[in-house]
């Protein structure tokens, strides 16, 4: 008997199913808000189907959240738990809460075959792309831990373990379900999927979903990115920036950039200042991004005064600069520190 993945049904397919089943068209408004609104781990939660409804949907449906095998809590107050899916396979995610927003950093794939030489998932092969219903459960289980603590998630990155434009169906399928306004409700600008620069699904994604964009860049130079990104030997510079200009910008927004700083490798000045002449007049935000060493890595963090200073040119050039203070640092949930996610 095929395991029925609830959480993995978009709005449409439950409606139909229902209809399969014979049932009244409300009875997939009863399951949605179940999963969505009341965040049920389990279907026998849903006390207000009829018995038989319920238990042909015990029957085929596995619990609806991931196992939890480790959760940890940093000093700064983020949290990273390590889930365990069906075939055994595992996860991390990570929850960062700010005073004004709780973000939650999903993954998309076990591990990743991208090998971005200073990201630590990067060292752990690709085991498999995640279910629609695997990225979606992240969500609703971190949730629902929030909630019974009277905390808020509010924010969505897919910047965790994976490239997201690699699972490409799943995710587009997963973010429609958390972007559903009778469900989970995240609304197209506090959900920001980030690529390493996948650039024949660029424009698509965009078109797809009109959620938000970060672009993990590091460098605009060929010869650094090839080193930091090896998928830049297949999809350089200039062709990730004629994407971006044709990518359907909604007004208003602007593309994300991540830049990793790290010292002696893309941190001088004639760096920035050629990230600045890259940007041109592309609506652009950037997040430098320190480096948290991991171990058997040989990048260094760059300086806080090269920083600064690298901070300076862009911001002088109009565009808004932000040093993302790392977090979860004490716990390895902190942007390329992590075992299990990484993408920066
Ligand atoms: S930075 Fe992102 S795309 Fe690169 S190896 Fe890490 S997880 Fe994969």
């Amino acid at each position: 008997m095929t395991a029925l993945r609830l959480t993995g049904l978009s709005w449409e397919e439950l409606n139909s199913l229902m209809e399969a089943w014979g049932e009244r068209p409300y009875r997939a408004k009863q399951i949605w808000s179940w999963l969505y609104v009341k965040l049920a781990r389990d279907v026998a939660e849903m006390t207000d189907l009829p018995a038989g409804l319920r238990s042909r949907l015990q029957e085929l449906s596995p619990p609806l959240a991931p196992q939890v095998l480790a959760h940890q809590l940093s000093q700064d107050g983020t949290e990273k738990w390590l889930l365990g899916l069906a075939d055994g396979a595992r996860i991390e995610t990570v929850y960062i809460p700010d005073q004004d927003r709780g973000t939650l950093c999903l993954s998309s794939q076990v591990g990743c075959s991208l090998s971005c030489t200073f990201c630590h998932t990067g060292t752990q092969p690709l085991e498999r792309n995640l279910e629609a219903a695997e990225i979606v459960e992240q969500v609703t289980f971190v949730r629902a831990e929030l909630t019974r603590r009277g905390q808020k998630l509010t924010n969505v990155v897919l910047m965790g373990m994976g490239e997201p434009l690699y699972n490409y169906d799943a995710v587009v399928k997963a973010v429609r379900i958390l972007l559903n306004g009778t469900g989970l409700a995240i609304g197209t600008r506090k959900i920001t999927l980030s690529t390493a620069g996948v650039v024949p699904r660029l424009v698509q994604v965009g078109r797809d979903l009109g959620i938000n964009m970060a672009i993990s860049l590091h460098s605009v130079r060929d010869v650094v990115r090839d080193q930091l990104i090896p998928l830049n030997r297949k999809y350089n510079v200039q062709a990730l920036r004629e994407a971006i200009l044709a990518f359907p910008l909604k007004h208003g927004r602007c593309i994300t950039w991540e830049y990793l700083l790290l010292k002696g490798v893309n941190d001088s000045l004639e760096d920035a200042q050629a990230l600045v002449a890259f940007l041109g007049d592309i609506p652009s935000k950037v997040n430098l991004i320190s480096f948290n060493p991991w171990p058997g890595c040989t990048f260094e963090p760059s300086s806080r005064e090269r920083t600064l200073r690298f901070q300076e040119v862009i911001c002088a050039a109009g565009f808004v600069t932000v040093i993302r203070e790392s977090r979860g640092g004490d716990i390895g949930a902190a942007c390329g520190q992590l075992r299990a996610l990484g993408c920066c």
